[in-house]
């Protein structure tokens, strides 16, 4: 009789971050559903989906998280409601909130899809931002995959593929572009990244 349930070998933690609106929603319910919805909304709080793959005979679960851009400062503007001890109180709750989910986030992760859109200038100039968040809260052995999302949208690209390459040769990054939306090389990205892992902690 054989074994219905299945047999994990190993659980991988992988994070996506980047700015808002660059695609993690959706390249990650591309990875894990094959599905793309176009009227996605923003996402809130933290929260994770899995999928089990086989990689070098090996039954691996990717845990894959996925969290609102850390837009946890968006109330400030109450200071002006309130008065500056009701900001004050409200600020602190915000930053102990801020430190407390980012540290669950990055916590046993192996691996991290940092995400920016290749339409979006802005989203890949912050990416050395998110570097220096993953070296602060992640392990050191995190294994990080640069990912330019959109490619589909060839006619509004505002980041040459070159300045991607170079930038994550220089970092020690892992590179692709994907398209969430046509699919293209998602699987391909999720799948080098898990291999990456496997090879370092196996
Ligand atoms: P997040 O805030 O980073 O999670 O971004 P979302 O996954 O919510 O996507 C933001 C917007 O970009 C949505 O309107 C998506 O439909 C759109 N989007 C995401 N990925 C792609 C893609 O690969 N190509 C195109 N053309 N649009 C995309």
């Amino acid at each position: 009789q054989e074994n219905v349930q299945e047999k994990i070998d190993y659980v991988f933690k992988v994070v996506v971050i980047g700015d808002s609106a660059v695609g993690k929603t959706q390249i990650l319910s591309r990875f894990t559903k094959n599905d793309f919805c176009f009227d996605s909304k923003s996402t809130i709080g933290v929260e994770f989906q899995t999928r089990t793959v086989t990689i070098k005979d090996k039954v691996i679960k990717a845990q894959i998280w996925d969290t609102a851009g850390h837009s946890l400062f968006s109330h400030i503007h109450i200071q002006t409601l309130f008065g500056s001890i009701a900001w004050w109180i409200v600020n602190s709750i915000e930053i102990c909130r801020y430190r407390a989910v980012t540290s669950a986030y990055y916590r046993g992760a192996l691996g991290a899809m940092l995400v920016y859109d290749i339409t979006k200038r802005p989203t890949f100039d912050h990416v050395a931002r998110w570097v220096e968040e993953l070296r602060a809260h992640a392990d050191n052995s995190i294994v990080i995959m640069l990912i330019g999302n959109k490619a589909d949208l060839v006619d509004l690209r505002a980041v040459p593929t070159e300045d991607a390459v170079e930038f994550a040769e220089d970092q020690g990054l892992f590179f692709s572009e994907t398209s969430a939306l046509s699919g293209d090389n998602v699987d391909g990205a999720f799948f080098r990244l898990l291999e990456e892992i496997y090879g370092v902690i196996c």
